[in-house]
C-alpha cells in the first residue's frame, strides 16, 4: 500500500489500513497532528488506495500520478487562498457539496481535502456540519488539522480522529542521509533541530543549514552580551531570513524557522547550564558553555516566551522588523542590557545601536555579572 512510503506513522496508518481492508471507512476523518509529520501525504495515499487499481507503493500508473499532483478529478483539495485568512464559505458551499452530491459508480470514492482544516471560516465550518450529518454515498472526506481543539467540538465529534506523532529523530536523519547527500553528523543535528518533523527537516537540511544556524546563534548571542545592539540584530535577522526567500511568504516562513532556532538555542543554555550535555541540541556549538552563563533559568524561560510571542506576531502578519526590533529590545532588557523595558520610551535606535555595558564573554566576571544588573 502507498501507506508505506510514509516515515513513522505505523499507529495512525495501521488505523486507516485496517478499516480500509475491512470495509469499515468512515465518511469523515480529521487527520490530527504537528506539521510536516506525513498528515498531507498520507491524505494523498488514503487517496490512491480509494482510486488506485493496483494500490501498490510507488506506484506510477495515471490515477496516482494524478493525485499526487493534486490533478485527480475525484480528490478536491481545500486550502487557503494567497493572502486570505480563512477558507470562505463560498468554497464549500459552491464547490465541495455540489461535488459530493455529484452522482459515482458504486465504489467510486469522491474525496476532499481540507488542509488546514482550522482555516475555515465559522460559516464554512456550519456549511460543513450539513454534508458530515448527511455524507453522499461513496464520499470521503479528509480534514488536516495541528490540533482538533481548533475546530468546532460539532465537527470533531463527526469525525474519527486519526492522530499523527512527531517522527523519531533517528528515522528523520536516516532519511536526510537516503535523500540528500549529508554527512551522519549533519543530518542528526538537522533531525534534532526538526523537531519530529520530516517536512522541517528536509527544509533545514536543503539549505546551507550550518552556516545559517551560526549566523543566526552568533547573532542573538552577541545580542544577550550585549555586544551588538537590538536594531541591529534584527536587521541581521532580516538578512538571514530574506537571503534564501523569494517573496514576502517566504521570508515569513524563514523568519519562523530562525525564531524556531533561537527557542530551541534558549532551551540549550538552561540545559547546559545544568551541565546535563548529553540532551543538548546545539551539541556541536563551542561556545554553549559560555553563552549559558549570560542568562538565568527565570530569564532564559522569558525571553523563550517572547520568542514565542514574536512567532505568533508573525504568524499573524505584523511587520517583521518591527516585530524582530521588539523581540531584540525585550531580549536585551531581559538580558539586562541597556535598553530596558523603563527605557522603552525613551529608546532611541540610532543609540542604541552601542553596544550596551558589555558582557563580553571572556572577561572572568561572565558567571556573576546579575549582580551587578539586579
Ligand atoms: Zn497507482
Amino acid at each position: 500500500m502507498p501507506f508505506i512510503e510514509i516515515l513513522g506513522q505505523d499507529q495512525p496508518l495501521g488505523q486507516l489500513s485496517r478499516a480500509f481492508v475491512t470495509g469499515r471507512l468512515a465518511h469523515a476523518y480529521l487527520f490530527e497532528g504537528p506539521d510536516g509529520v506525513g498528515k498531507s501525504m498520507s491524505a494523498r495515499a488514503l487517496a490512491r488506495i480509494l482510486l488506485c487499481p493496483r494500490k501498490g507503493e510507488k506506484c506510477k500508473c495515471e490515477t496516482c500520478q494524478l493525485v499526487l499532483e493534486d490533478r485527480h478529478p475525484l480528490v478536491r483539495t481545500y486550502g487557503l487562498a494567497k493572502n486570505s485568512r480563512n477558507i470562505g464559505v463560498d468554497a464549500i458551499r459552491d464547490d465541495l457539496i455540489p461535488f459530493f452530491n455529484l452522482k459515482s459508480a458504486p465504489g467510486e470514492y469522491k474525496m476532499a481535502i481540507i488542509d488546514p482544516a482550522d482555516a475555515l471560516s465559522p460559516e464554512a465550518a456550519n456549511m460543513l456540519l450539513k454534508t458530515l450529518e448527511e455524507p453522499g454515498e461513496w464520499s470521503l472526506l479528509v480534514l488536516l488539522t495541528r490540533t482538533a481543539q481548533a475546530l468546532l467540538p460539532t465537527i470533531r465529534s463527526r469525525c474519527q480522529c486519526v492522530r499523527f506523532g512527531r517522527i523519531p529523530e533517528p528515522l528523520i536523519a536516516d532519511r536526510l542521509m537516503t535523500k540528500m547527500d549529508i554527512t551522519r553528523e549533519h543530518a542528526r543535528v538537522v533531525a534534532k533541530l526538526s523537531c519530529g518533523s520530516v517536512g522541517r527537516a528536509l527544509e533545514l537540511a536543503g539549505k546551507d543549514f550550518s552556516a545559517w544556524r551560526v549566523r543566526a546563534l552568533d547573532a542573538y548571542a552577541e545580542l544577550l552580551a550585549s555586544e551588538t545592539g537590538p536594531v541591529e540584530t534584527a536587521a541581521k535577522f532580516l538578512e538571514i531570513a530574506g537571503k534564501s526567500a523569494k517573496g514576502l511568504q517566504e521570508r515569513r516562513v524563514e523568519l519562523q524557522h530562525l525564531l524556531g532556532i533561537l527557542l530551541t538555542y534558549l532551551r540549550d543554555l538552561v540545559i547546559a547550564r545544568e551541565k546535563y550535555e548529553g540532551f543538548l541540541l546545539h551539541e556541536d556549538r563551542p561556545t554553549l558553555a559560555q553563552e549559558a552563563a549570560l542568562l538565568d533559568e527565570e530569564q532564559a524561560l522569558a525571553v523563550f516566551d517572547r520568542i514565542i510571542e514574536a512567532k505568533d506576531d508573525i504568524d499573524r502578519n505584523v511587520n517583521m522588523q518591527i516585530a524582530l526590533e521588539e523581540l531584540c529590545l525585550d531580549t536585551s532588557a531581559i538580558a539586562g542590557g541597556a535598553a530596558g523595558t523603563s527605557d522603552r520610551a525613551a529608546w532611541n535606535p540610532h543609540a542604541a545601536r552601542e553596544p550596551a555595558k558589555s558582557k563580553r564573554l571572556s572577561t572572568p566576571e561572565a558567571g556573576s555579572w546579575r549582580a551587578g544588573n539586579d
